[in-house]
């Protein structure tokens, strides 16, 4: 019995000084980004784990509902940025309290490495940076990291009918973290990667700073693409051509049994991705071709 109450009084104590430590960094953070903003609303997008909306926000965006169980470490704050500057002070003083930062833009990312860590951290969520500026004329884009490809895509379709962007499948994956790790989808074979048609980025260095494609350098600038940006900087923003394509995309599911040829056309066709065959025709149009490969004695 006096074993068990000296474990509890343990664990409480311990409990205590932990939530102690966790108001101490808090209120210091908050200090902090107080004195260091410009901008007097920074404390409207701070979100504390005891602020109502904290769970809601945090669990909005997480594809892997794994990441939803309890054990898993949460953000000591989230920070939901309308202006580059507060990311630039979340940064700093986020460097200043020893708390490591995770940036999310469509929280797609398998592993939870957007809204978890081992380590206290502060999440910076970049859904409410996602404006998109489409240039049907010089056929270039400017999208902001928190915005989804579906959005792009319909911006660009508002735009222009001839004009698209070659990425992912899935509409709720975000910019930020697709384009910096590569981004393939349906046109991949003829566009090729999403990063492939990324000419300028903005991102935000570890000290700080604004940097673009020119002042980055292009060693940077290539990282960015395809490596990972988080191992970098913040992206902010992402510059990108548009390519051009038909007004009129036919799609169309052929079937095939085996003894009408199924094989034939699958050694002809087999460099896909799984059993979607895209191709283009001599008017440039591309067609889906689905083939499904079935035994006869079942059809
Ligand atoms: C349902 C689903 C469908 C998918 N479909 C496709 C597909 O068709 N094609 C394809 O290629 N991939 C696809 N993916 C994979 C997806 O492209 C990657 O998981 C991508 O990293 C998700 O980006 P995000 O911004 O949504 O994720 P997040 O979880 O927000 O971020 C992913 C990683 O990038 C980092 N990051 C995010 N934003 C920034 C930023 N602004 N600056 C620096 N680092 C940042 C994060 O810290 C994290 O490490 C899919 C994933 C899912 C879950």
């Amino acid at each position: 019995m006096k074993s068990t109450t000296i474990i509890l009084s343990i664990t409480l104590a311990l409990l205590l000084s932990f939530h102690g430590i966790v108001l101490l960094t808090n209120e210091n953070l908050f200090q902090c980004l107080s004195v260091h903003s410009e901008d007097t609303s920074i404390s409207e997008v701070l979100y504390t784990q005891d602020n109502p909306l904290y769970s809601s926000i945090l669990d909005f965006s997480k594809q892997n509902l794994l990441f939803k169980a309890p054990k898993y470490p949460k953000p000591q704050v989230i920070v939901k940025p309308f202006h580059v500057s507060q990311i630039q002070t979340v940064l700093k003083c986020s460097q200043k309290h020893g708390l490591q930062i995770r940036v999310r833009s469509g929280g797609h990312d398998s592993e939870g490495l957007s809204y978890t860590s081992e380590v206290p951290f502060v999440m910076i969520d970049l859904i409410n940076l996602s404006s998109i500026n489409v240039d049907a004329e010089k056929k270039t884009a400017w999208v902001q990291a928190g915005a989804t490809l579906g959005q792009l895509y319909y911006r660009i379709a508002k735009k222009s009918k001839i004009l698209g962007f070659p990425a992912g499948v899935c509409p709720t994956v975000g910019v930020g973290g697709h384009f910096s790790g590569g981004g393939y989808g349906y046109v991949m074979r003829k566009f090729g990667l999403s990063a492939d048609q990324v000419v300028d980025a903005h991102l935000i260095d570890v000290r700080g700073r604004i940097l673009d494609r020119k002042s980055m350098g292009e060693d940077l600038f290539w990282a960015i693409r395809g490596g990972g940006a988080a191992s970098f900087g913040i992206i902010v923003a992402w510059k990108v051509n548009l390519v051009t394509v038909p007004s009129t995309v036919t799609a169309f599911t052929v079937t095939r049994t085996l003894e009408n040829n199924a094989t034939k056309i699958l050694d002809k066709n087999l460099a896909s991705t799984g059993n979607l065959i895209w191709v283009s025709n001599q008017q440039n149009q591309i067609q889906q071709l689905q083939i499904v490969v079935q035994n006869a004695k079942h059809i």
